[in-house]
């Protein structure tokens, strides 16, 4: 007997910080090592002790470069990890140009000066985090050590996103990280996955269906029309990774295509455009339909009246110039960013329209103009709000309830499913789905909760 067991100590009853541990008497390995992020609570709890000894891990995987799946590598190492880390190439580079973002914010924060986080995430550390990331490709089997072997599959999330099936002393257990919502504008389908003893399997989403998916463009072509007619203003709180790219190829379709009239585009975000760089390194992960587009010459990321914006003075040469335009800046809940500037000067123009283009967490500036808000603070400053808040949906990155229930329903041979990432009470509602509708066992794991597998 391996004596296998496997820990949950972060993502589990809430949908960020994932952080997951599975061990035996011989060998102990991570599965992403993320941040909590969102709530008051959790600039505390991201900096306490993890429930293990970081100098006994032997291997991190990671899954893919959100935030909430890497931030805490930083801390990680710091504690003393000196294992190996492995993802795919294009998880290593975006992770690079992520965490280096999230050194910046979290430095420089309250929570930075009580934690001493600059001490954390320093350049040292950081740079030590790619000196011992070691990649591998989707689709190559390779070991741990003579018992265990992996073998990833693309999750189809974001892009270098992969899911980990792994092989430990005969026993399967597959890691999903967050599953896709398939058909994306850019990435391949998520893939299937066979058979599995237990799966460990994200549940974002798992209490609802996202509505409006295969009208997502449609709609976008008809807030862009609105916006050009009335030489209006269009801001857009934006994700730096995937969104931002998913918006400017749909957009250079639109454009193109003649669909939309040109006007000035920005992309007002270093982050962002360091990470479009990243997703033209890797255009061989994009699906068919994409990369046919680019062996006919399409720049799919660049088109007609589109400007990059690097620096802070072409940032603020934004408001001055002429309409209409589009803006699209970080964050993409308004928290933080260069956004928030775009916001004070437009929020009280009736000519402006805010479009919010994903999930919004309670608290959120982002979540107060979606709820209606008529005033918002900004910089310490009451700004009114006269202009148009719209809400796009259909661009989630996340599977809705019936894409995990038709994604773990394909698993043959499952003795139990864990479902991590998610809130409690929409984790709790999925299972209830699985055990009424199919032969296995899902479970809710608690924060630290341990299972013999
Ligand atoms: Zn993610």
């Amino acid at each position: 007997m391996s004596n296998l067991k496997i820990k949950f100590c972060g993502g589990a009853g809430s949908v960020t910080g994932a952080n997951f541990l599975i061990y035996d008497d011989n060998i102990k390995v991570l599965v992403d090592c993320g941040l909590e992020q969102g709530s008051k609570m959790a600039e505390t709890t991201n900096w306490e002790p993890f429930p293990y000894n970081p100098k006994e891990i032997d291997f991190l995987l990671v899954t893919h470069a959100h935030t909430d799946h890497i931030g805490r590598i930083p801390k990680l190492i710091h504690d003393g990890f000196s294992g190996k880390i492995i993802s795919t190439p294009a998880t290593k580079d975006l992770s690079r140009i992520m965490l280096e973002d999230t050194a910046r914010i979290l430095s420089n924060s309250e929570s930075g000066k009580k934690f001493g986080l600059d001490e954390i995430y320093s350049e040292e550390v950081i740079q030590k985090i790619f000196s011992i990331w070691d990649t591998e490709d989707l689709h190559k089997e390779f070991s741990l050590n003579s018992d265990v072997k992996i073998y990833m599959k693309d999750s189809g999330h974001i892009l270098g996103s992969s899911m980990f099936i792994i092989d430990w002393s005969g026993k399967k257990i597959v890691f999903t990280g967050d599953l896709g919502n398939s058909p994306s504008p850019l990435l391949p389908d998520t893939e299937y996955i066979d058979s599995a003893d237990y799966v460990i399997m994200e549940s974002v989403y798992g209490d609802r269906n996202h509505e409006e998916r295969n009208e997502r463009r449609e709609n976008l072509k008809k807030i862009m029309n609105e916006n050009h007619k009335k030489s209006g203003i269009l801001v857009v709180p934006i994700f730096s990774l995937e969104r931002t790219q998913e918006f400017l190829y749909e957009m250079n379709e639109l454009i193109e295509g003649g669909e939309v009239p040109h006007m000035s585009v920005y992309v007002d975000s270093p982050l962002a455009i360091k990470v479009t760089d990243i997703f033209y390194k890797y255009k061989n992960l994009f699906k068919e339909s994409v990369r046919n587009d680019i062996k006919k010459g399409d720049d799919i990321f660049n088109f007609k009246g589109l400007r990059e914006t690097e620096k802070t003075s072409d940032s603020k040469a934004i408001l001055n110039s002429k309409n209409p335009k589009i803006i699209m800046a970080g964050s993409g809940m308004s928290a933080g960013g260069r956004i928030m500037h775009h916001e004070k000067n437009y929020l009280g123009d009736p000519n402006a329209t805010i479009l919010i283009t994903g999930f919004q967490t309670p608290g959120t500036p982002g979540r107060l103009l979606l709820d209606g808000a008529k005033e918002i603070n900004i910089f310490d400053e009451t700004v009114k709000i006269n202009a148009q808040i719209k809400m796009i949906k259909g661009y989630s990155g996340h599977r809705d309830s019936n894409g995990l229930f038709d994604f773990v329903s394909n698993i043959k041979d499952v003795k139990k499913v864990f479902l991590a990432m998610g809130e409690p009470r929409v984790a709790m509602f999925f299972a209830q789905r699985i055990n009424d509708n199919l032969p296995t066992k899902a479970v809710v794991p608690e924060k630290d909760q341990e299972f013999i597998l």
